[in-house]
């Protein structure tokens, strides 16, 4: 066989990508990893969910510091030396890539270096630095990701105006900084900002942040959120961005009207697109939707047998864990092994103060389906640990089926809400009942009583809270 021959080839190394290679390889098939970036790791590693954990985290040192004077401890107003902070992110990101390429080192899967497209169903075309050349398959498994979208309204030639690759370059603090999109990126990176020390005015077209979340979970992280932000303005969008030489004009339509204010620097975080142009798809039979997301079965498999698709290009959610998923049934598909993807629960988080997390069936999703549920609450004021944290600004709550008690769905708003979620995930995917989660012994004091606790309430009250009946 040629040597540019492999059982499987990977398109893009994200966290979606590699996964499936590593599977792959695991699995005994030869496989190359292509990606046209000279590091592995993808939007997620290199420029997405790693770099903004990283600046959150440091923004959470910095409001932990500043609340640390209502303990009697007073530190000074930081001094933020951005040089360091980029320096130490970037650490941050070579460390992790640098183990990826270690870890496809050791499976033995080739990591290539090139752009690639489809030249048809068992050809892909590889172009680098001027050169090219072929390489054949016996199935790729694409893995491309997305990028930032912007209206053309919004879509401003100045380095002024930023998407979230933009920002995470920190390219300096602005004192002013206008924030467009309430979604995931907007509100964690307007929370890096504002840390930082701008003065940061969030824009949020639809009536609420996170469309999507329960607004109960949302409420705590909007009012934390409104004490710190300069403005939250809902209902209101981006009509016109001008560039002037002491900022960019923006106009707002809110349920105010029209107002016009100059920031010192835009974030756009409006939504992303897949990246399914350019890449010759059109020479296969794979298929797109309307809105660009390559069409997909339960194995993963596109309407072209030899090719797969995971990840952010099959469409929403658009989160690294689903990608990895995805991959890892892929890769077993294509040896052979009778594997699909078919998860009962995809968990999102928001890494914001507080944390904001869920997986499953929403209340409110219940609510619109009439759905027959039972949804208990536990506020974390009742909770010991969250006391001893300073940080009673939480709520746990559970979604039942009303009738056996099964655990539907969970929801999570407070400090470290994103590592709680775990265990709701375990108790949707294991089909658990109110009674397990309820008479498992969790550790006192820790935030995850808070769902034992709300497990409690579906039989009876739990121990901390006395509710009314
Ligand atoms: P998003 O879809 O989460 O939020 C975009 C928000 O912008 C929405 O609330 C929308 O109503 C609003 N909006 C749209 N047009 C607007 C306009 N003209 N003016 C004002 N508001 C407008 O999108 P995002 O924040 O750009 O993130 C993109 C995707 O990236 C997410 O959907 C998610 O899948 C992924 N992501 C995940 C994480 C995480 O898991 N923690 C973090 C970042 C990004």
């Amino acid at each position: 066989m040629a040597e540019s021959h492999y059982d499987v080839a990977v398109i893009g190394a994200g966290p979606g990508g590699y996964a499936a290679a590593f599977q792959a390889a695991d699995l005994g098939l030869r496989t190359a990893l292509i990606d046209q970036e000279a590091q592995p790791g993808g939007v997620c590693l290199l420029r997405g969910c790693i770099p903004s954990k990283a600046l959150l985290h440091a923004a959470r040192v910095i409001s932990e510091a500043e609340e640390a004077q209502a303990w009697g401890i007073q530190f000074e107003k930081p001094r933020i030396d951005l040089d360091t902070l980029r320096r130490r992110v970037r650490a941050i990101i070579t460390k992790l890539t640098k183990g990826v390429q270690t870890l496809a080192g050791s499976r033995k899967v080739e990591l290539i270096q090139a752009r690639a497209t489809f030249k048809n169903g068992t050809t892909l075309s590889l172009r680098s630095g001027g050169n090219s050349r072929e390489l054949t398959f016996a199935h790729a498994i694409l893995a491309t990701g997305s990028r930032p979208v912007a209206p053309a309204s919004l879509k401003i030639d100045d380095p002024r105006v930023m998407d979230s690759t933009g920002a995470l370059d920190l390219p300096e603090i602005p004192g002013r900084l206008l924030v467009v999109g309430g979604g995931y990126i907007g509100l964690e990176l307007g929370t890096v900002y504002q840390a930082l020390g701008s003065e940061v005015t969030l824009v949020e077209a639809l009536p609420r942040l996170l469309n999507g979340a329960d607004a109960d979970l949302v409420r705590p992280l909007h009012q934390r959120m409104e004490k710190r932000f300069k403005a939250i303005k809902l209902e209101t969008k981006v009509d016109k961005l001008v560039p002037q030489k002491e900022g960019i004009a923006a106009t707002l339509a809110g349920p105010d009207g029209s107002t016009s204010e100059v920031f010192d620097r835009v974030l756009v975080a409006v939504g992303r697109r897949p990246n399914t142009e350019e890449l010759g798809l059109d020479t296969t039979k794979a298929a797109l939707s309307s809105k660009g997301f390559v069409q997909v079965d339960r194995q993963l498999r596109t309407a072209e047998p030899t090719i797969f698709a995971i990840g952010d290009i099959t469409g929403e959610p658009m989160l690294a864990h689903k990608s990895t998923h995805e991959g890892l049934a892929a890769a077993r598909v294509i040896s052979g092994k009778h594997a699909s993807f078919d998860a009962a629960v995809i968990p999102a988080v928001v890494f914001t103060d507080p944390e904001i997390a869920w997986c499953g069936l929403t209340e409110e999703a219940a609510k619109a389906s009439g759905q027959a549920v039972t949804v208990t609450k536990f506020p974390w004021l009742a909770s010991g640990r969250a006391t001893t944290l300073g940080r009673n600004d939480g709520l746990t709550k559970l979604v039942f089926d009303k009738e056996s008690g099964r655990v539907l769905g969970v929801g999570i708003c407070g400090v470290g809400a994103g590592e709680l979620i775990a265990e709701g995930v375990l108790a949707v995917e294991m089909g658990a009942v109110a009674e397990d989660v309820a008479a498992s012994i969790h550790p006192h004091p820790t935030l995850s009583e808070t769902v034992m606790e709300a497990a409690e309430s579906f039989h009876g009250q739990p121990t901390h809270l006395y509710t009314k009946r």
